[in-house]
């Protein structure tokens, strides 16, 4: 929590009009404790779509209120819920080939439920994948992510052999199916079904056979949570900013220990409570300034995804997003004191960021698609000229040690100051960011 002394001056602040356009520095004993709260044992984790995330989010909320931002237009609280199903596999799934059951199957993914078709076999996709509802693939292991790959759209279900990956996979989760978590009413799903055989097995196939797959699932409904804050601009044809974390994480596990998730992603929505007072502090710009921490990203982006549909602020009036993604550490790649922008060269963003003193380099890792592995990428997908700016992917990654302790807490709290004066340049409304000729992504790109 933030503390007295601190929360006091940020008050007396708020009254002063000649600081209207500079604020005092966000400081390290602010961003320690945030994380400390967010990150610690309270908190639980923080797990996607748990009364955990929701107390994550009501706190979040609380923090929007004591800066002095109002509720997003048209909302009620600074909360927003949306409904979720969550499936478990309860029973045993079996494979079926023209009606004769095959023993040895292994689900490595699948929403539930029946489904297959008529076989097509390939050892190799050559120049793609054909359409089909069942793809036998027999082609060498290591072949099968770029087969998944080309198989989106085109395919419901691949079946292949089992390999050594596929069983440490399996044996991890203990070979029970991981069925998805999804938005309620999210649509069908437009991902592909993959199911291992023993290599004996699968050589039986033939084209043509009819293959189904029966996981049998219960679906049982939830709610995740959006924490939303507006500091409404002064000329409302001036469109707004989007500064986004997400304050979900992985919870805890199954065998008991909590994962703290203090860089992934309480470092993100600790610079967007520091922003949200800082920005208060300062009086309106021209521009309004939404402030999201999501919930549920990490089971694929599930809080932006409701938030794009149903958002608070019509989306055309939304002229750039910022996402903060893992912001706690220094990535040994980057320059020092910097964040990667994703996609840098997509848009000018980056360019006006950095000339106005914002610490940030261009990704050195595009291999990763890190821009389309955050939530801005699903805001992308409609036009927003949307970004994440990230510090560091570490071994921490998705690990019980993923703690405050590990974070760099100096560095986190100047990245987090650096980015002041650029968005309150793009707030008061002199630039607008646009894409590159072919930056706007595309779905898969
Ligand atoms: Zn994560």
């Amino acid at each position: 929590m933030r503390n007295i002394l601190t929360a006091i001056a940020i008050t007396a602040l708020t009254v002063s009009p000649a600081l209207s356009q500079t604020a005092a520095p966000i400081s390290r004993v602010d961003v320690l404790a945030a994380e400390r709260a967010l990150a610690g044992p309270e908190m639980r984790g923080r797990g996607s779509g748990t009364t955990d995330e929701a107390r994550a989010a009501d706190w979040v909320a609380a923090q929007f209120k004591a800066a002095g931002l109002q509720p997003a237009p048209g909302m009620a609280s600074y909360l927003q819920a949306a409904p979720i199903v969550r499936r478990t596999a309860t029973g045993v799934p079996t494979l079926t080939v023209d009606g004769t059951a095959i023993g040895g199957v292994g689900i490595l993914t699948t929403d539930g439920g029946t489904l297959g078709g008529k076989a097509v076999v390939v050892n190799a996709i050559g120049d793609g994948v054909p359409v089909a509802d069942v793809l036998v693939y027999t082609g060498p292991a290591d072949g099968l992510s770029q087969v998944r790959r080309a198989a989106r759209g085109k395919v419901k279900l691949i079946v292949t052999a089992e390999s050594d990956t596929t069983r440490r996979y399996l044996a991890a989760t203990g070979g029970k199916p991981q069925l998805r978590t999804t938005l309620e009413g999210g649509g069908a799903w437009s991902g592909v079904a993959l199911a291992t055989l023993p290599a004996d097995a699968l050589a039986k196939i033939k084209p043509g056979d009819t293959v189904s797959l029966d996981v049998p699932f219960a679906a049982q409904k939830g709610v995740t949570t959006n924490a939303i804050a507006y500091l409404p601009g002064t000329d409302p044809t001036a469109g707004v900013i989007l500064l986004s974390a997400h304050l979900d994480h992985l919870g805890v596990r199954p065998d008991g220990v909590m994962m703290p998730g203090a860089n992934d992603d309480a470092s993100g929505t600790v610079a967007v409570i520091e922003l949200t007072r800082t920005f208060a502090t300062m009086g309106p710009a021209k521009r309004g300034i939404l402030f999201v921490a999501y919930g549920s990203e990490e089971l694929g982006g599930l809080g932006s995804t409701w938030f794009g549909q149903h958002p608070p602020i019509a989306l055309d009036r939304i002229v750039a997003n910022i996402e903060l993604e893992m912001i706690g550490a220094q990535d040994a790649k980057l320059p020092k004191g910097s964040l990667m922008m994703t996609g840098a060269e997509r848009s000018d963003l980056f360019q006006m960021l950095k000339a106005n003193g914002a610490l940030v380099a261009r990704d050195p890792y595009p291999d990763q698609h890190f821009f389309e592995r955050s939530d801005n990428y699903s805001l992308a997908l409609k036009g927003i000229v949307a970004h994440t700016l990230s510090g560091w992917v570490g071994p921490t990654y998705h690990q019980p040690t993923d703690t405050v302790e590990n974070l760099d807490i100096d560095y986190m709290t100047a990245a987090i100051n650096s980015l002041v004066a650029p968005i309150r340049k793009l707030a008061d409304g002199g630039f607008t960011p646009r894409w590159t000729a072919d930056g706007r992504p595309s779905a898969g790109r």
